[in-house]
């Protein structure tokens, strides 16, 4: 995306009537190169060039870079005539304070601060005055042209930059996950992150700690500590695996995430002893601190929705009603008789939730350096 950025210039007395004899020189010489390239029906730098390049040079008291600076507005303007179909009668005239085009060969930037210009006499070092909008704009690459303006009575310059395009706007649509009971995780296109492979080693797990509960030795509390840090290593490897394939596929598919607020996920555990265990907030608060950096990085949106009823609404009709929610596995819908799975239920009413919802702000939740 190109942008014109005005640049004012702040040139001291003597420099301002320089600039103005330069600009004036500039617009006189174009009157009378226009006078050629009517008469010798040309829009054509080269032949305009070659007919009148040390004339304008001398009459003028313009500098080579100048000349070619005239000889190239002319010919532009009668290229857009021509263009345009336009039948000129008599010469093309400039005005009097038309703007001068300069390149890199004659502006040089001095930072920020100043600019150099060539003019009639020499080169001038002439202070410009940015505004925040300005100077932040004019970081971006700049293009070669650079017009001189006189306006009001006042100089200044616009620079054409380009800018990089704005990134999208707000995702539109969301992959809704709901944080399951009976698997790790579920999303509201059907796709079941089971985490299954994480019941079976904890099964395991299990067994051989209440073996060793029983045991009670030194050797076996020793071991059991182990148990315990091998269960959360391999908790942590299942969680950045799901998360991983979580925003990969919104990424892939232009959504946003949306995940419900983690109260809601504590609440919607509490269903029977054993389920709470195999889902510990703890490896759910993981799993979702997974989701947001990882989402961060590949420039995938995250909203937190409110978890009230995304359990007991059906995503279909919108009723709301705990009696929807027959068995924990099972939605059916006491309106419509919608029926789904509960979780992807779930998952689809968070992913409409956050279509519909004001964003929540993400909470700033601490990433652990090496997860980076
Ligand atoms: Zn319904």
């Amino acid at each position: 995306m190109q942008l014109a950025i005005k640049v004012k210039l702040v040139p001291s007395q003597k420099q301002a009537k320089i600039l103005l004899e330069t600009i004036e020189a500039f617009n006189e010489a174009c009157n009378f190169v226009s006078q050629i390239a009517f008469e010798n029906r040309t829009a054509s730098v080269v032949k305009i060039h070659r007919i009148c390049y040390y004339e304008i040079r001398k009459k003028f008291n313009l500098s080579s870079q100048m000349a070619v600076r005239v000889v190239g507005k002319v010919a532009d303007a009668y290229k857009v005539a021509r263009n345009k179909k336009l039948k000129l009668e008599k010469p093309y005239r400039f005005k009097k304070h038309g703007a001068i085009v300069y390149d890199q060969r004659i502006l040089t930037w001095k930072g920020l601060e100043k600019v150099s210009l060539l003019t009639l006499q020499g080169r001038q070092v002439i202070p410009i005055v940015l505004g925040g909008y300005q100077e932040a704009k004019l970081q971006f690459p700049r293009r070669g042209q650079v017009n001189l303006l006189y306006k009001n009575s006042k100089f200044c310059l616009i620079a054409i930059v380009d800018v990089p395009e704005p990134p999208e706007k707000v995702n539109k649509e969301f992959l809704g996950i709901d944080m399951g009971v009976k698997v790790l995780a579920v999303d509201s296109k059907g796709q079941v992150y089971s985490g299954k492979e994480v019941d079976k080693k904890r099964i395991k797990l299990d067994k051989l700690k209440s073996a060793l509960q029983k045991c009670g030795s030194k050797a076996a509390k020793r071991h059991l500590k182990k148990l315990s840090g091998k269960e959360a290593r391999f908790r942590t490897w299942v969680n950045h695996n799901v998360s991983k394939k979580i925003v990969e596929k919104a990424k892939r598919h232009s959504l946003g995430i949306a995940i419900e607020d983690l109260t809601g996920i504590r609440e919607r555990t509490v269903f029977r002893k054993s389920q709470r265990r195999q889902h510990s907030s703890w490896a759910f608060n993981q799993l979702r601190r997974f989701l947001e950096y990882k989402a961060k990085l590949a420039g995938v949106i995250i909203k937190i929705v409110d978890p009230h009823y995304t359990s007991q609404r059906c995503s279909n009709c919108g009723y709301i009603d705990h009696k929807n929610r027959k068995t924990q596995s099972n939605f059916i819908c006491q309106s419509c008789g919608f029926s789904a799975n509960a979780d992807l239920n779930g998952a689809i009413n968070i992913a409409q939730l956050a279509v519909v919802n004001q964003p929540i702000l993400t909470p700033v939740m601490g990433v652990k350096s090496h997860l980076l």
